[in-house]
């Protein structure tokens, strides 16, 4: 068993999504350990981000990610992080499997609803961005 981190993003927020992504992680056998609503500064996204820096999208992206409140959440299962960026599917919604959760609630390659880490690394490092020891369950 391990796991992996996600955030449901403030596009799929603002959409009315957060009950039905929540449904599709748990339904899937993702076990929540650690859950909340907040909200990043533009410095929490710039941090978070910091390896998307020299990229061009990376401006678009921090203002995204914080122009309003996002679900940050730890989830448990086994093969977490590779089973979890199976069940959001591909980066641009319009490459992404039918079913997955960028297919259904996505708005464009920016704005694609739900992050997943893409390592045990990094799952640990997000997991603890966003969360302290008390928090988790
Ligand atoms: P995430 O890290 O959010 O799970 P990912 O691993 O599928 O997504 P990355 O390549 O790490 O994708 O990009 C991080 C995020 O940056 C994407 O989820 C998307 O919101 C945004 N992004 C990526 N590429 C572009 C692009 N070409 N234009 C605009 N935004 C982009």
């Amino acid at each position: 068993t391990n796991r992996t981190f996600t955030m449901i993003k403030p596009d799929a927020v603002e959409n009315g999504h957060i009950g039905a992504i929540l449904e599709k992680i748990t339904a899937s056998g993702f076990r929540i350990v650690a859950l909340k609503l907040t909200q990043m500064t533009v410095a929490d996204a710039k941090e978070f981000y910091a390896v998307h820096s020299e990229r061009p999208f990376y401006g678009e992206l921090v203002e995204f990610m914080s122009r309003g409140p996002i679900v940050a959440a730890i989830l448990e299962k086994e093969n977490a992080v590779e089973d979890f960026r199976t069940l959001i599917g591909a980066t641009n919604p319009a490459d992404a499997a039918e079913g997955t959760i960028r297919k259904l609630y996505a708005t464009s390659l920016g704005e694609n609803a739900v992050h997943g880490s893409d390592s045990d690394e990094n799952a640990a490092i997000e997991g603890a961005f966003h969360f302290s020891g008390r928090e988790l369950f």
